[in-house]
């Protein structure tokens, strides 16, 4: 931890309170009593007085790890072939929000004004040809992927980066192309907006142009024995959009994704969007990554917690469970959770309460040692 109580490293390290503030107060603290908040370096200080060794794995505990321990570790024999969960990313107008409608069947863009997306959340279409399952996230810029991102949970597999041919890469398309490699997504291409060239030989230009500046950006695509597929497509006129499916399902099939499924597996998952609803009460819609998710489960989110009352998928219809890569829509939270945030099945109501209360109690302590080193600073500047 990054702050420890006297009492707290007495129990941790077995060395008597008593010994602890009579050595304390002889390095030069004042007024140590067994409340006295001692910071990580001053811990290490004491211990190495003692000759004891802070081990560094020793994970740090966090409001954001202390459901951890709740997890249950990886069985192998547990994992199954899970659906790709994809992105759309590409400079603006480039077409990201016309596909994603298109995938959707129904009319997001006209919904929208000024053509931002509005709604957050996730979507899954079954392929045409391969009856294959895709997840499509439709918002990777909101606020609950940011916050996933900082947190390193990186729950895209897939990136197609549009770009329009009328345009080619532009500064937006490049962004999403340095994001796409940074966080290690795999990458298809969609040439976008193809039927906008009624001429063949200018559409077959336009499509060489944007993979000519492909190519001058280093994009490894297949045509320079590269793995990034390109596809030119329209999503006004569907052509191509098969096309683009499948190739999602192949490259879905060489990463092998698979995660843990069935009751066996602890469910984890996040908080893609997270509201408070009239008719309903809180809901939020839940990614799941691990588990199963069924009806009466109970979930432990933030300082939260939930006894799954109704399972709805991105249709509206209620479902009896769902497994990884899906998104649906749950009732039951007593608060609302927040967007972003990971989501943990307990075993029942007693421990998520106590985990709740714990994690709610380290949020306290820290604050307080806060506090309590503001307080020092101010004192040690006096002096
Ligand atoms: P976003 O900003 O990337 O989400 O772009 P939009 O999907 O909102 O598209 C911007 C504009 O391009 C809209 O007017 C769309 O109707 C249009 N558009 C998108 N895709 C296509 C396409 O394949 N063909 C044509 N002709 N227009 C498209
Ligand atoms: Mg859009």
């Amino acid at each position: 931890p990054n702050y420890t109580s006297v009492s707290d490293l007495s129990n941790m390290t077995n060395i008597k309170i008593e010994k602890l503030i009579r050595d304390l107060t002889k390095m030069g603290f004042t007024n140590v009593t067994h409340n006295y908040i001692l910071s990580r370096e001053y811990v290490e200080l004491v211990l190495s007085s003692y000759n004891y060794k802070v081990e560094e794995q020793t994970s740090v505990l966090t409001p954001e790890t202390v459901y951890d321990e709740l997890k249950s570790p990886v069985n192998p024999k547990n994992l199954m072939k899970r659906p790709p969960i994809v992105t759309i990313m590409g400079h603006v107008d480039h077409g990201k929000t016309t596909i994603l409608d298109y995938l959707r069947k129904s009319s997001i863009v006209s919904k929208e004004h000024g053509g931002i997306t509005q709604h957050v959340g996730a979507f899954q279409v079954e392929t045409p040809i391969s009856k294959r399952r895709i997840t499509f996230l439709d918002t990777p810029g909101h606020a609950a992927f940011l916050k996933m991102r900082e947190r390193g949970a990186t729950i895209t597999d897939i990136v197609i980066l549009v770009i329009s041919a009328e345009d080619s890469l532009m500064p937006q398309t490049l962004e999403a192309l340095k994001h796409a490699r940074n966080s290690g997504n795999q990458m298809v291409v969609a040439i976008t907006k193809i039927d906008r060239f009624s001429n063949p030989k200018q559409r077959e230009a336009a499509i060489e142009k944007v993979n000519l500046d492909m190519m001058n950006h280093e994009i490894p695509i297949e045509r320079i024995g590269g793995d990034v597929q390109v596809v030119p497509i329209s999503a006004r006129t569907g052509e191509n959009m098969e096309l683009l499916e499948e190739s999602i399902v192949l490259l879905s099939d060489v990463m092998d994704l698979k995660a843990e499924t069935g009751a066996q597996a602890t469910l984890e998952g996040y908080i893609l969007e997270s509201e408070m609803k009239k008719t309903t009460g809180n809901v939020s819609t839940i990614l799941i990554t691990k588990g199963e998710l069924r009806k009466g489960k109970v979930l432990i989110c933030g300082n939260t917690y939930c006894k799954v009352r109704s399972i709805k998928n991105e249709n509206g219809q209620e479902v009896a469970k769902a497994t990884p890569a899906q998104a649906v829509e749950i009732t039951g939270w007593k608060d609302l959770p927040g967007a972003g945030d990971e989501v943990i099945e307990v075993k029942n109501e007693a421990t998520a309460k106590k985990y709740v209360a714990k994690r709610v109690a380290l949020i306290q302590t820290l604050k307080e040692s806060e506090n309590v080193d503001r307080l020092n600073e101010e004192r040690a500047t006096k002096v």
